[in-house]
């Protein structure tokens, strides 16, 4: 049996430290694994990208031979956000799957491999069939070609075509030295805006700030830049530029959830009806404003995976997570890019009459907890949640229990949600009043203590 580190095969991707638990080797195996179960699909061709990390080139390398020793044809194209190569898979001819070599938002020495395999992309059982085969050596052989393909120009085009702006804007850029700063300063500028530049040189050892712009201590330089050039918004890229951040003319940052209140009322202004997906840690007064605005609101489960299935099964026209990660169905083709949604963001603020600042503080703020994290030994985080389950009955509020548990309160909610990505149990509050959340929080306190007296609340 072929030996690869388990562990590494995630819930939405395969990820590790670069050259401990993912090594070249490991790269190679996926890529005949991945080839073997594209083929089986009736796929023979696949869009390879990766991202700025130093060890992109040797994986692709490696990913590349894996790929081309069952048969099938790889499509390069080189360095470049997650997005890109989602939009590779959807525009060219005879190719709909695209493997990126990409570590995300995860610190410098780490990488990983995100796939879409015939529109779909790889998670849970998917990503564990792959481990399967190269446990039991099951590959096809053949011997595929490599060709190279620039797809920027498409994907700029593609973009100003469809981002019309009502007036100029003076943005300021953060890349966070992930690959995505250069492609969205330059999109950002064919659209007609002034782009000033903030850490949009592509540098694997991330010398400047860590590239997660969903973790406010990500966003200081960015709103310390805005604020200093009298910029009309700021715009913050992840590592491989599948979320942005986004920071009005005043250095306020706006949370995903809340962003999704304004894209939900633009979408629905041209798709009446249209249904809007939404996970399960955002504010429950999205869901509101989605109502108001004539469109269906649905709640899923967090992971940018499961939220793509879930907006292809429904047909559904926008989803979004707090995460930051935004599924554009309307004008675009359903997957998150964080340039596209930032040329989103801009044309709504272009439109407006208001400053960003003024139009952000139209938006409903409820009063709520960031996401608190309880930490535990590996695996015994979905140990005590299982129990907590087993255990725990809410006699009041709405129940949803697909992903973790959260309780809908006639003032509030609450959440408790076992991570799939570290040991961590996730808990987020909100209330409409300080009363409720407190009420609420109390409430989950004693039902947690009740199951472990012992455990340290964060809360
Ligand atoms: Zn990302």
């Amino acid at each position: 049996m072929t030996q690869v580190v388990e562990s590494i095969f995630r819930m939405y991707d395969i990820r590790g430290v670069v050259d401990d638990v993912l090594t070249e080797e490991t790269v190679e195996l996926v890529g005949k694994a991945l080839g073997s179960a594209l083929l089986a699909t009736g796929q023979d061709k696949i869009v390879l990208a990766r991202d700025g990390r130093l060890s992109g080139p040797r994986f692709r390398d490696r990913m590349i031979a894996g790929l081309i020793s069952t048969g099938v044809n790889v499509v390069d194209i080189g360095q470049v956000p997650t997005p890109m190569a989602y939009f590779a898979a959807a525009t060219l001819e005879g190719v709909n799957s695209c493997v990126v070599i990409t570590g995300s938002h995860n610190p410098s020495n780490y990488n990983g491999i995100k796939m879409v395999v015939d529109g779909i992309t790889l998670y849970g059982d998917y990503i564990q069939n792959l481990l399967k085969r190269i446990q039991d050596n099951d590959f096809s052989e053949g011997s595929g070609s490599v060709i190279e393909q620039d797809i920027f120009q498409a994907y700029q085009s593609y973009i100003v075509n469809d981002i019309r702006l009502a007036k100029t804007l003076k943005i300021v850029v953060d890349g966070g030295n992930g690959v995505a700063g250069p492609f969205g300063v330059a999109v950002f500028r064919a659209m007609g805006c002034e782009v000033i530049e903030l850490f949009c040189d592509i540098d694997g050892t991330f010398p400047n700030h860590h590239s997660d712009p969903a973790k406010p201590q990500n966003l200081a330089d960015l709103v310390a830049a805005v604020k200093e050039e009298g910029a009309d918004l700021g715009i913050a890229f992840d590592g491989d530029g599948d979320r942005c951040g986004i920071v009005d003319n005043s250095g306020n940052s706006l949370y995903a959830d809340r962003q999704l209140m304004l894209y939900a009322q633009d979408v629905l202004s041209r798709e009446p009806g249209g249904e809007i997906i939404y996970d399960i840690k955002c504010t429950s007064l999205l869901p509101k404003i989605i109502e108001q605005a004539g469109g269906k609101a649905t709640i899923w489960k967090t992971g940018h995976s499961f939220m793509k299935a879930k907006m292809r099964e429904t047909g559904a026209v926008l989803g979004g997570e707090v995460s930051g990660h935004i599924f554009w169905k309307e004008r675009w083709f359903g997957f998150d890019d964080g340039i596209y949604t930032g040329a989103r963001m801009c044309e709504i603020v272009a439109k407006s009459e208001q400053t960003a600042a003024d139009l952000f503080a139209t938006l409903p703020n409820g009063i709520n907890t960031p996401e608190l994290d309880m930490p535990f030994a590996e695996g015994e985080h979905y140990q005590f949640f299982n129990k907590f389950k087993e255990l725990t009955q809410f006699t009041e509020g709405k129940v949803f229990d697909l992903d973790g548990l959260r309780v809908d309160f006639a003032d509030g909610w609450g959440l408790i949600r076992p991570s799939n990505t570290s040991p961590i149990v996730t808990l987020r509050f909100e209330g409409e009043t300080q009363a409720a959340l407190d009420r609420i929080k109390a409430l989950f306190r004693e039902k947690i203590l009740a199951v472990d007296s012992n455990l340290k609340l964060p809360f």
